[in-house]
């Protein structure tokens, strides 16, 4: 605050006239650092309150000697904290006028009071407006003003003595940590980059030259620990500058990914007898290498699918704690369990590997979800063949670098960028196959799953399809919801990254009485959306990822505009694979923009007579990935919760943004299997379990168990 109030003054002096700086102290404090704790920041605000009243005091000075250049107002209802300004000002020789105090109606009247009468001028404020808010408000308030270490309580409820409350809080202060102790065995999320630090973007800028001078980049297959090369060349543009050529893909053929499923195939049995323990070291070290690479590997990402800074660094986050998460929890499930209690007898229930694991994989999270597929696959001792999605290969390109970087051996991934419809179909197809980790859409799923239970002569096990696929989110609005918040939410679960997440919102379910009220406030606040180039830091949402995509979506909404009320239609650049922000009003529940999945910036407002209605609409659709609700209504939150269909269900927050072990994700329905990546399942996904018995009794004699 003091730096902030530096360059503040030297503003109000470049600008000639002044203007008012109101301060205050200990507000949203509970919101700033539970804030921070989840996010892994540093806490922004003080942990003691004396440390607040030091600062608060050091503030009032640095004002009050600028006086003359700003209007001060002192917001507060602490004696002492404004006793320490009243003498400031005095020592400054400044009259009782040269600067206001402001108290809140209805409390501390004594004080006001007191300050009147001493000759200073006191500022009574109330809030206006919506009965709700302001009585939310008020109890924030009230709560703030009754914590333990509040001056108020200490004056009026404790009765504390004139010396304590006037004592001077930085007598004998010793300075708190931002930083928040970490506990021993507890997962902790890879904290996201903080953008509005300067140092941060700078480096990003940076990574964005260094990354931009490598174009067009080479993608080449790595099969039987050699890098390959191919005739067929698929050129990727940049979705934000078409023109911009980001790599040149060499694409695998048939032949090469026969080779690369005999060559995991061969590499299967070294590689199961590694120990987990050597298998979870290396997933560490993969980790430690996107941490170290963060920035490039952000910057590759903006400029291949287009995603805006802070949702590449997202993904980059996720990735990193997909790492650390499945090697923690596999070094867990490879301590073989015992089952069974009876003596003489020892059975051990423990897990195997099954194989060669196919990891197909979608660009919208380009790294961290082919990290996901892969390291569960690796770290329960599966060989990979690695099919990224063709518009993100030169992303999981770096993948492949940074696992044969962190040590794994040569043969155990195989990289293979190709078409889907041919590598991808061809070894779902082979009997090698053991584990098919898909991601993607429902008609790909589908089909693999139909494909990959067709028995192939010389195969010998049955393959473990792991299928995630789309979704067709809603959020409800309940009479009730705190608006603001929900406006937020929505705006943000459907247009994040353009839509293009299976979690992304498209379905607004509004009840009735709040529709309108509603639906006024999301498209105001819509209209204050930037769409720009992804690399550009200003822009909210980018592209979407190829020229197919962008004229399946505007197809999409030239038909819906026939049959829907159009409420709202951004603008975009013409530069790239853009489509407008768009948002549909009054859309029957049954119009395909409200059942078909679109992966693109299109939501469809639905208004619904009441919760039950609202629930019904959101589970009329095949999908069941993720959903949400915003109300302050316990009764109708406790409905959500038990009726509501879908895998991740979020409540007064948005819908996207899982984060590994904090919210397991998956869905089901037409969404996929419901194998929740990043929870305590997943990996089990990727081993059998076998039981062990032995007898133990030698003529007569058992010996005693060990457990
Ligand atoms: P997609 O289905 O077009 O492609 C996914 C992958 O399948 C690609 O690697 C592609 O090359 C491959 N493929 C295509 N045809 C194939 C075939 N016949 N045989 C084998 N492989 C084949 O999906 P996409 O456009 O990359 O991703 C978007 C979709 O993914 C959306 O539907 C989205 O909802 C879904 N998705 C789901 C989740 C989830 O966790 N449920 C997460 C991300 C994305």
């Amino acid at each position: 605050s003091l730096e902030d109030i530096k360059d503040l003054i030297t503003f109000s002096r470049e600008r000639g006239s002044p203007f008012t700086i109101r301060l205050v102290k200990g507000a949203y404090w509970d919101y700033e650092t539970v804030e921070a704790e989840q996010r892994g920041w540093p806490i922004p605000v003080y942990l003691k309150k004396a440390e607040s009243d030091a600062n608060y005091e050091n503030c009032a000075n640095l004002l009050l000697e600028n006086a003359k250049t700003l209007r001060v107002a002192l917001a507060s209802h602490n004696v002492r904290t404004l006793a320490a300004a009243m003498v400031k000002a005095e020592k400054l020789g400044l009259p009782k006028k040269s600067f206001e105090v402001q108290m809140l109606y209805g409390m501390a009247d004594p004080i006001k009071k007191a300050m009147v009468e001493l000759g200073y001028r006191v500022r009574e404020y109330a809030p206006v407006g919506d009965l709700i808010p302001g009585m939310a408000y008020l109890v924030r308030r009230l709560l703030e003003n009754t914590s333990n270490e509040s001056w108020l309580r200490g004056k009026f409820a404790e009765g504390q003595s004139t010396a304590t409350l006037l004592k001077n809080p930085s007598i004998g202060l010793v300075a708190t940590s931002a930083e928040i102790p970490k506990i021993k065995q507890r997962f902790y999320n890879e904290p996201l980059l903080d953008f509005a630090e300067k140092e941060v973007r700078q480096k990003m800028l940076k990574s964005l030259a260094k990354i931009q001078a490598t174009f067009p980049a080479s993608v080449q297959p790595y099969v039987q620990g050699q890098w390959q090369k191919s005739n067929t060349i698929l050129e990727r543009p940049n979705p934000s500058d078409k023109n911009q050529i980001v790599a040149k893909l060499q694409m695998a053929n048939i032949e090469l990914a026969e080779k690369a499923i005999q060559s995991a195939f061969k590499a299967y049995p070294t590689w199961k007898k590694t120990s987990a323990e050597s298998r979870a070291k290396l997933l560490d070290q993969l980790a430690a290498i996107m941490q170290r690479d963060r920035y490039d590997l952000c910057a590759t990402q903006v400029f291949e699918v287009g995603k805006p800074w802070a949702e590449a660094d997202g993904d980059i986050g996720e990735a990193i704690d997909f790492c650390k998460y499945y090697a923690d929890h596999m070094r867990t499930l490879a301590v073989p369990k015992k089952v069974g209690h009876v003596p003489g007898e020892n059975s051990q229930y423990q897990y195997r590997p099954r194989g060669v694991s196919l990891v197909i994989a979608p660009w919208n999270f380009p790294l961290a979800i082919l990290t996901g597929q892969v390291a569960a696959s690796l770290v329960t001792g599966n060989t990979v063949i690695m099919k990224p999605a063709e518009q993100s290969s030169l992303v999981s390109l770096g993948l492949m670098k940074m696992l044969l970087e962190a040590g794994f051996p040569s043969d155990v991934v195989q990289f293979l960028p190709g078409y889907g419809e041919e590598v991808g179909e061809y070894l779902v197809n082979h009997p090698l196959t053991a584990i098919i980790a898909f991601t993607g859409s429902k008609t790909v799923g589908l089909h693999i799953l139909k494909q990959s239970s067709q028995v192939q002569p010389g195969q010998h096990h049955l393959k473990k399809c792991i299928i995630e696929m789309g979704g067709k989110n809603a959020i409800i609005i309940d009479s009730d919801a705190d608006v603001d918040e929900a406006v937020d939410g929505v705006l943000y679960s459907a247009f994040g990254f353009s839509g293009q997440k299976c979690s992304a919102a498209s379905r607004c379910i509004v009840l009735a009485d709040v529709y309108d009220r509603f639906v006024d406030r999301l498209v105001e606040a819509a209209k204050s959306m930037i769409t720009a180039g992804a690399h550009e830091p200003e822009a909210a949402m980018g592209p979407v990822v190829d020229e197919e995509a962008q004229q399946r979506i505007l197809s999409m909404i030239s038909t819906a505009e026939k049959t829907c009320q159009l409420l709202y239609k951004g603008n975009s650049p013409q530069s790239g694979f853009f489509v407008p922000l768009t948002i549909f009003g009054n859309v029957d529940p049954k119009d395909k923009i409200a059942t078909d999945e679109i992966f693109g910036p299109v939501l469809a407002m639905i208004k619904a007579k009441d919760l039950h209605h609202a629930i019904e609409i959101a589970n009329s659709v095949e999908y069941g990935l993720t959903g949400g609700l915003f109300s302050r209504s316990p009764a109708h939150i406790a409905q959500a919760r038990e009726e509501l269909e879908c895998g991740n269900l979020y409540i007064n927050r948005g819908i996207t943004g899982a984060m590994v072990d904090r919210h397991p994700f998956g869905g089901f329905k037409m969404s996929g299997i419901g194998s929740k990546t990043g929870g305590p399942d997943y990996l089990q996904h990727f081993m059998e379990p076998v039981v062990v018995t032995e007898n133990t009794l030698r003529r007569g004699f058992a010996p005693s168990e060990v457990e």
